[in-house]
This record gives C-alpha cells, structure tokens and sequence, in this order.
C-alpha cells in the first residue's frame, strides 16, 4: 500500500527522521493559510500524489510569496500531472504539501528495499540524488553503494557510517547522517515497509540533514497490525477494479491491454498471460480467482472483468483442481445474467466436474466460444477482438 508524501513525512517525524514543516491543502484557501502559519520566506506548493516525478511535470513549485503560494497552488489543484510513473493518462492533483523551502546544498539519495538476492532489508545510497535511481544504476551504477542488513541485529553503526563515507557526505556530518539512517531503518521495521525511499536526502545551508521527499510503501500482509497506516489509504488513488477486488479478497491487477481473463491459480493466470501475448494479443489483468472461490466470488470477479471498458473480450481459463468447473460455470452465468454479456468470451475448462460446468454454459443461452485446450482458447479469443 502506498501513501502520499506529506504523510509519509509525518510517519518519519515520529522517529526522529528530519524533514522539513509543511501541511496539507486541498484548496487554494487551505494553501495560502498553511503557507502564512508556516512563517517562512518561501514554501515550496507540491502536488500530492502516488507517483514520483511531479517536480520535472511541474508539481513542484517554490514561492517566494504568499501571491505566488496562491498562483502555484490555482495552477497545480486539479490539474493532471503525467509523470514518468503515472502513465499517459496521468494522476489528478486534490491534495497539495505546502511546505517550508529549504536552502538546499547538495541531494543525496537513500533508500531501504526488501532484496530477494539476500532475503534482507537492503540500505542504498548515493550522491546523485534528484535524478530517479533507475537512471543512475543504467548510467552510473558504481555510485550506488548498499548495504545489506542483518535482521538480528539491525542496521550498525558502522554500515550507516561507512555508506555515508561511501556517498561523500561531508565528514563533520557523518554523525548526523547515521542518525537519520538509523532512524530511518526503525520506522521501516517498525512499520512493515517494503519500500522507503528519500530522494533527495539534503544537506542544508546550516549543516543539517533532511529528508525532503519521501517515499513509503507498505506491506499489504502486514496491515492488519497497523491501523494508523490503513487510515492513512487515499482509495481515490487506487484502481476502482482493484479496491472492488481487495473487497472479495480477489488476486486481482489492472493491466493495459483489452482482453480479460478469468483464472484460478496464479501460476495459470501468469502462463494464460503469456499465452495471450505470445499469439498477439495483450491481456487487460491478472486475475487469480483463488482455489476455494464462492459462486459469489466468482460473478463478482467477472463483473469487475465487464467493467473494464478496455476489454474487447473475456478468456476464462479454468483448470479445476480443488476449484471446480462447475462453480465457475454458474458465477459466469450468474454475472452475465446480471450486468448482460456484450463481449466475445471463450471458456476452457478442465478438471473436476467439467462435465457439469460445461453442461450449465452449454444450457445458459450464452453466446460462448468453447476452446479445447490453454492454445485453442488463447488463438480464439485473440482473434475475436482483433
Ligand atoms: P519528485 O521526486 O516527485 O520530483 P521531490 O519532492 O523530490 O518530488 O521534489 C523535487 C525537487 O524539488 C527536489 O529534488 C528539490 O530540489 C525541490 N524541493 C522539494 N521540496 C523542497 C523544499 N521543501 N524546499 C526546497 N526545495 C524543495
Ligand atoms: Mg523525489
């Protein structure tokens, strides 16, 4: 789960972690008023959503007045920021972070990631900072320095001191830089993060480090402990198909393409992924309706399938194991009959009770393509939306 900057901050404030002042807006108003309380020469008007990138899009703005905090705050609510990390459709602006400017000296970056290769929170820096680390490990990888961190034992002393030294921070700062990183890495711990990433680490005018962006995500299997963090969700920057998915406990991720698919499995739906493409066609989803799903879960999966206007066609690809054909059957049918079928769909099923299963499509009236196999179904439905 992913939140917005400014709570992001006020999550690290609660460590020790230093960042700059600032509150949230959501109106003009609201901006020009957190500017004034904030008492400082300049504030910096951010646009607040769940992408980085916003200050080359232009949702990062400083103002040297309260007249340009009003003028910055008009032109950026609202507006849709198209980022590197947004898509092209981009992300509308409804929150802003006014927050104190502060004088920059030199961007670092730091980052915290969970690592496969070692199974262990990994702390990364470097000393080009501002720019997105993806393009320093392409172009410069040998300024990214890391280290990897026993769970035991935590992040040492001596790891935080010598990635400082590492990322040239400067010597009298090094003890200061520790400090963040340690406090960095418990409030990572503490809260289940998968991802925390500050970019930039800053070191002010006045010999100080800060935090001037960040970025945490959250371990949605850890939530449950974590009540502050769940209210922290902004469900307006999330997928309407997923956030009525997560409400049936589907396996379910919005993707770019126009056909749709219905699996049990996730090994399956990843393979009837790559089958889909590998015939031409690009899938619209993943979804993994699960071994043990209802009649009800199952209708509701294909309904938010039809609610997707990118699909041009549906592939259900069922290989019934503990899942059986015929529960899936009726949840198509049940979902068809309820918001009306108006797309090609080709079923393949397979397994326990697939005789039933095809017997209530056969017998539903529905205008279904029956596949014999995981190929058959995938040319089929390819060629129906070409
Ligand atoms: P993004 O990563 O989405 O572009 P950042 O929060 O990193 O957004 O801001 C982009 C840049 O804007 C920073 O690298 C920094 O140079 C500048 N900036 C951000 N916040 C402040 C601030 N409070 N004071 C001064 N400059 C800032
Ligand atoms: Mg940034």
């Amino acid at each position: 789960m992913n939140i917005h900057e400014y709570q992001g901050k006020e999550v690290l404030r609660q460590y020790g972690v230093s960042v700059p002042q600032g509150k949230v807006a959501f109106t003009v108003e609201e901006a020009v008023e957190a500017a004034r309380s904030l008492g400082t020469q300049v504030a910096v008007v951010k646009a607040q959503i769940h992408a980085g990138g916003r200050g080359k899009a232009g949702g990062v703005k400083v103002a040297k007045n309260l007249d340009e905090v009003r003028s910055y705050a008009q032109d950026i609510l609202g507006k849709v920021l198209v980022t590197h990390q947004t898509g092209p459709e981009g992300k509308q602006v409804k929150r802003l972070l006014i927050e104190q400017g502060v004088d920059i000296k030199k961007e670092y970056y730091i980052g915290l990631v969970v690592d496969r290769g070692t199974g262990c929170v990994v702390l990364m820096g470097s000393e080009e900072g501002g720019t997105e680390i993806e393009e320093v490990a392409a172009h410069s990888p040998e300024k990214i320095f890391k280290e990897v961190i026993d769970p035991a034992i935590g992040l040492q002393g001596f790891q935080a001191r010598r990635l400082a030294f590492n990322i040239n921070i400067p010597k009298e700062l090094v003890g200061k830089a520790t400090k963040f990183m340690t406090a960095l890495y418990t409030a990572f711990v503490d809260k289940d993060c998968s991802i925390a990433e500050i970019n930039p680490l800053i070191v002010t005018g006045d010999g100080n480090i800060m935090a001037l962006d960040a970025k945490l995500n959250f371990d949605s299997n850890a939530l449950f402990r974590h009540p502050d963090i769940v209210a922290l969700r902004d469900l307006e920057e999330e997928d309407t198909k997923e956030i009525e998915a997560s409400k049936y406990d589907l396996s379910y991720i919005a993707l770019d393409g126009n056909i749709g698919c219905m699996v049990n499995g996730a090994g399956l739906a990843m393979a009837t992924m790559d089958i889909i493409k590998h015939y031409g066609g690009e899938p619209a989803n993943f979804l993994d309706v699960g071994g043990g799903a209802t009649e009800e879960k199952v209708t509701e999966a294909f309904k938010i399938i039809l609610s997707d206007e990118k699909v041009k066609g549906i592939f259900v690809n069922i290989f019934g194991g503990i899942m059986r054909c015929d529960v899936i059957a009726n949840g198509v049918v049940g979902a068809a009959k309820q918001v009306g079928l108006d797309r090609p769909l080709v079923v393949r099923l397979e397994g326990t009770n697939v005789d039933i299963g095809k017997k209530i499509l056969n017998e539903s009236g529905l205008n279904i393509i029956a596949a014999d196999s995981m190929a058959d179904g995938a040319q089929k439905i390819v060629a129906q939306v070409k």
